[in-house]
């Protein structure tokens, strides 16, 4: 059976849930077994799980389960995935996965993939996951060996579909132990979509010239309905905050469309957007390296192309 972890984001399960639950069932049928989620806590709506391809959803609940902890959330995942059964068990590869990918992997004796972007196949006999490697510029298939596997599934790398119908929710009882740390703050970035899920960023650089400006892309990114992103200078200078910062050392997205303004296009920069699917580059110098990675590139000052963009997507939405 495929376990996939199913994470509610404030109270809902968004698509992040959704995505792990497609995956999930995708890679249950190469293997001919059925998909089955778990839930960490009393988030209602878990049934809605079944469609997208989860047959029962298992719900673990306990205080200890309330705040975010790796090593807690290790144990409720590993104890689930050895009870039921499980073969593979999937989790997004978003912050909380990149902390319990590993850890459950480790106590599950498992081959793991960390950021697969493509359903796995069975290829000369053995169990085969694609992931991303060189920030994007290749990629690796690995074979999985073991009886047991974790996988950690990069954000918009499936399209979330339904296919099923509600499924049963049962509890699942687990001894869990006492968390190791406690979250005495937990501040939720904005009210728009977290950048990882993002179809729609807006991203500016250097080129804003300061804090003050950013309402160019603000009006932007608010007439497109997308999530504000910006180049590390910019976070280090703290006029956006960090969780803002793409690229190498930043947040990897991949969105349907990336608009770029004010930024040169450095190999880190690039590193953590070139896996969108459509870039536009707005920028003033036209031997600026981002023009290269550009679908559609416009040479031109920021401060007069994002205001008549903005404009014409107000007046092409109505
Ligand atoms: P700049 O390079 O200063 O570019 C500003 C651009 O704005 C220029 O191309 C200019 O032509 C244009 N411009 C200026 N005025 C206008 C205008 N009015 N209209 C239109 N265009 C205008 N950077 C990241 O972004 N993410 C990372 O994760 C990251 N990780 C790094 C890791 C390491 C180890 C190192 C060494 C660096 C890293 N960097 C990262 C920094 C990176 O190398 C670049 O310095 C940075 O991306 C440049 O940011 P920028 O494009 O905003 O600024």
């Amino acid at each position: 059976m495929v376990l996939v972890y199913a994470e509610a984001t404030n109270g809902e399960f968004r698509k992040v849930a959704q995505e792990v639950t497609v995956y999930g069932k995708k890679t249950a049928d190469v293997l001919g077994t059925e998909c089955h989620a778990v839930v960490l806590g009393n988030t209602p709506g878990a049934e809605a799980l079944g469609k997208y391809g989860a047959s029962k959803v298992h719900r673990v609940t306990g205080p200890q389960l309330e705040k975010f902890d790796a090593a807690v959330y290790t144990v409720a995942l590993s104890e689930a995935a050895k009870k039921l059964g499980a073969t593979v068990v999937v989790l997004p590869h978003n912050s909380t996965g990149k902390n319990v990918t590993g850890r459950l992997a480790a106590r599950l004796e498992a081959g793991s993939v960390a950021g697969a972007n493509s359903v796995p196949m069975m290829k000369d006999g053995y169990f085969t996951v694609t992931k991303p490697v060189f920030s994007g510029k290749a990629f690796a298939d690995v074979q999985l060996l073991t009886d047991v596997k974790v996988i950690s599934l990069a954000g918009n790398s499936i399209p979330v579909v339904e296919s099923g119908a509600e499924a049963p929710v049962e509890e699942l009882s687990l001894e869990l132990p006492e968390p190791k740390t406690r979250v005495v703050k937990h501040q939720v970035a904005t009210g728009r979509v977290p950048l990882p899920e993002a179809e729609l960023v807006v991203s500016g650089g250097r080129g804003l010239k300061g804090p003050e400006n950013w309402s160019v892309i603000e009006e932007l990114a608010e007439a497109l309905g997308a999530t504000t992103a910006c180049s590390r200078p910019v976070a280090d200078s703290d006029w956006r905050p960090h969780h803002e910062h793409v690229g190498q050392t930043g947040v990897a997205i991949r969105p349907n469309l990336y608009i770029a303004a004010g930024i040169s296009g450095a190999i880190q920069h690039l590193a953590g957007v070139n896996n969108s699917k459509t870039i536009v580059v707005i920028n003033k110098d036209p031997e600026a390296p981002f023009f290269k990675a550009a679908d559609y590139g416009v040479v031109g000052d920021l401060f007069e192309v994002l205001p008549r963009l903005t404009e014409a997507v107000k007046k092409y939405k109505g």
